[in-house]
């Protein structure tokens, strides 16, 4: 038992639940009832452009048909901007900022992460980007081992709040991690590369780091990762099969049992991370 134990779900809501969420889903309500955690979900709707909230319905509509709720009321990042500005005007009282004004154009020509502090008009419109330092962060991953990573060279000075006044993830999965006490982050491996970034911002403000599982991706015929932007199909709501097919993707053990959550509860009791 671990009753510190606090995980979560964070889908972004630009499409419906594909199968390879339904499966990072999984992943993290498992482990957190397995250790006899608490397992939240949160809507990581702070791209105004991208999200839409008839997706945000559908896709908590679909976890619950799959007995996946969250044990404290949805937290949805849309409305915590106050919280993400009260902590940008803090970055920038202490100078941890600048502003950048680089247009899409001069981004590109940068063939690379943008390494380079600008000097910017702050009174014409411009992004937020956080300064990253050359120096490597190492972490130990539960799934994927000692991890090495230096923002600064392989992802530059990264975005915190965009031109056009959106709060971008970096910053707002950071601060959510913090304001809800996650102690267990279990989510895909394409985060990975985004988590020394994430460990630099929670060292920043001082603020305890969760301990990070990266599962490996479900990917489709062509070997490419299911997601929104490859159209990856919306799952059935409340269908057995395919929870026991993310349950065979997880590969975990998977029980006679017949109902959603008989099968659900075998899982929970029998999850094994070391065998996805
Ligand atoms: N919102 C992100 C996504 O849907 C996940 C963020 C996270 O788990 O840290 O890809």
């Amino acid at each position: 038992m671990h009753p510190s134990y606090v995980g979560r779900f964070a889908p972004s809501p630009s499409g419906p639940l594909h199968l390879g969420s339904l499966v990072s889903a999984l992943a993290s309500f498992l482990d957190a009832k397995h250790h006899g955690g608490k397992w939240l979900i949160r809507i990581e709707d702070v791209d105004s452009q991208r999200c839409k909230p008839a997706h945000s319905i559908d896709i908590l509509d679909t976890l619950a048909s799959y007995q996946l709720t969250s044990d404290a009321p949805v937290l949805y990042q849309s409305q915590q901007t106050e919280r993400y500005q009260s902590l940008i005007d803090e970055l920038i009282r202490q100078n941890l900022v600048f502003p950048c004004q680089c247009t899409r154009q001069e981004l590109k020509h940068l063939n690379g992460p943008h390494t380079h502090i600008c000097s910017s008009d702050i009174k014409k419109p411009h992004a937020w980007r956080l300064i990253s330092h050359n120096k490597d962060i190492s972490f130990l991953d539960k799934r994927q081992g000692m991890q090495t990573q230096n923002p600064l060279q392989q992802i530059g000075h990264s975005i915190i709040k965009r031109k056009d006044l959106d709060y971008a993830y970096l910053l707002a999965v950071v601060a959510d991690d913090h304001f809800q006490s996650i102690t267990h982050v279990v989510r895909g491996c394409d985060l990975l590369d985004t988590t020394a970034a994430q460990i630099n911002l929670f060292n920043t403000f001082e603020w305890n780091v969760p301990q990070y599982c990266h599962i490996p991706l479900v990917t489709d015929d062509n070997q490419l990762k299911l997601s929104k932007q490859n159209h990856a199909p919306a799952i059935p709501k409340a269908n057995l099969e395919t929870l026991k097919h993310a349950l065979t993707l997880l590969n975990q053990k998977i029980g006679p049992q017949q109902t959603i959550q008989t099968t659900l509860d075998f899982a929970i009791k029998n999850w094994s991370l070391a065998r996805v």
